[in-house]
């Protein structure tokens, strides 16, 4: 059975990396309107702590994590969703 999350709306989701996680989880609020230290919630339910920036000139460590959760994945696929992978 189909859940539809979005209830037919056209969504944004964000691929991120929370503070201290190896996986990435998706959430729906723009990076840019939240900060460092915030805590947001995922798709799935879990509780997300807004990471840092990274400063200018390095990479950010979660550019190296392509894991993505199971829960997420599964609500966002076949959801009408564009999905943005994001580094803070
Ligand atoms: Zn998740």
């Amino acid at each position: 059975m189909d859940i539809d999350v979005f209830g037919g709306e056209q969504q944004d989701v964000f691929w991120i990396v929370g503070m201290g996680l190896t996986q990435r989880h998706a959430i729906t609020m723009r990076p840019g309107a939240v900060y460092a230290g915030q805590s947001v919630p995922a798709l799935c339910g879990a509780e997300l702590k807004i990471p840092q920036p990274t400063p200018i000139g390095r990479d950010p460590r979660s550019k190296a994590v392509t894991d993505k959760c199971p829960t997420c994945a599964d609500r966002t696929t076949g959801a009408n969703c564009t999905e943005t992978t994001w580094d803070f």
